[in-house]
């Protein structure tokens, strides 16, 4: 069985003193994270050391935003997975659209990353998706699959079977404009994603592997949405910043 995993992305968003403020909320209105859904919130780099006291003695995990693949050097204004580590961190978004359209992030780039992650034993939640525009010409399988081999080439079956990769499909015209993909259109996506995983494992670690859905999840759409036989979770960008919808959506997977 999968264990639902609910992320919050907060992007460029919380101080360190918002943050633990933020934390306070979610820890109060989602009883400390206990429950049948794992729950993980992913602030700012600024804001890891302030979150991480505030979530201490609860089940709420934490999770950073992005990380250099190298382990130190000459990269200015980068940080490394044992930097995480060293916060506490426990999950790493990695390839997220925003970094892949305005930075420039290549599934090469990703994949480097994921690699250095999983090494540093940090869980990566590896988000793919398409563009509307690849949508409406007919290419959302090719995109999608593109990135899952490209990203995820060198993770192994048993680094699956180990729970050491997250993989959220956000589809780049539902993130941040309330626009959801149909749950019918989700699930496919993400059945495609698990075939492909099972491709690359020779079928033994797929359905070991949570694929979250990431793409204006709210509370109202969330419970439909997580009851799809592939969706396993959701990465939540803006109702993540509230404690009451986020902690409504963790409540829909439960
Ligand atoms: C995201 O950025 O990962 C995301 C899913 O954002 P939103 O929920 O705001 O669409």
């Amino acid at each position: 069985m999968r264990k639902t995993i609910v992320a919050g992305n907060w992007k460029m968003n919380k101080t360190a003193a918002e943050a633990k403020a933020l934390i306070a909320d979610i820890r109060r209105e989602t009883a400390d994270g206990a429950g049948a859904v794992e729950v993980v919130v992913c602030p700012p780099f600024t804001a890891l050391a302030s979150a991480a006291a505030a979530l201490a003695g609860s089940s709420i995990a934490l999770g950073a935003q992005n990380m250099h693949a190298e382990t130190s050097g000459a990269f200015t204004g980068e940080v490394s997975a044992a930097m995480l580590v060293e916060l506490g961190v426990t999950y790493v978004i990695l390839g997220h659209s925003e970094r892949r359209t305005l930075l420039g992030e290549t599934d090469a780039i990703v994949q480097k990353k994921v690699r250095a992650a999983i090494r540093a034993g940090l869980i990566p939640i590896v988000c793919v998706g398409e563009t509307l525009d690849e949508r409406e010409a007919g290419r959302m399988v090719e995109v999608v699959s593109t990135q899952v081999r490209g990203s995820l080439a060198g993770v192994t079956g048993d680094e699956m079977k180990a729970g050491k990769l997250v993989i959220a499909y956000e589809p780049v015209w539902a993130i941040g404009t309330g626009r959801t993909a149909s749950k019918e259109q989700a699930q496919e996506a993400h059945a495609l994603i698990r075939r492909i995983l099972a491709e690359l494992t020779c079928g033994t670690a797929a359905t070991a592997v949570r694929i979250q859905y990431g793409g204006s999840m709210k509370p109202d759409n969330a419970a439909e949405l997580l009851a799809m036989p592939d969706i396993d979770g959701g990465l939540i960008g803006g109702a993540a910043l509230k404690a009451d919808s986020f902690a409504a959506i963790i409540k829909a997977g439960s």
